[in-house]
């Protein structure tokens, strides 16, 4: 449990870290105003993290049950290619949070 949320905050912070470092770059000031880049995308990864559980009541058969339901972070990472300088930098979003049991 504290693993995986460890986890999450680091895939978090790497992203804000690139996403601050890369802002440096295109962002045009005297040294780098002559810098443009040719972004394209490369490729598209889905990627689920498991980061927690909860327990949820339903009834059924005029019984009243208990289901856990396993909560996951969807995240898309989508790495992009210059050209013309042969880099790659990647953006990684959080895209929603999954359950896996159907509850109200
Ligand atoms: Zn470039
Ligand atoms: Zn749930």
């Amino acid at each position: 449990m504290n693993m995986v949320y460890r986890r999450f905050f680091y895939i978090c912070s790497i992203t804000l870290f690139c996403t601050i470092s890369f802002g440096w770059l295109d962002r045009p000031n005297h040294s780098y105003a002559a810098i443009l880049h040719e972004w394209k995308q490369k490729s598209s990864d889905i990627n689920y993290i498991h980061t927690g559980s909860h327990e949820f009541t339903y009834w059924k058969n005029f019984m009243r049950h208990k289901r856990t339901c396993h909560i996951s972070q969807k995240i898309k990472t989508t790495v992009y290619y210059c050209d013309l300088h042969n880099h790659t930098k990647s953006k990684t979003v959080h895209v929603e949070t999954v359950h896996s049991e159907q509850h109200s």
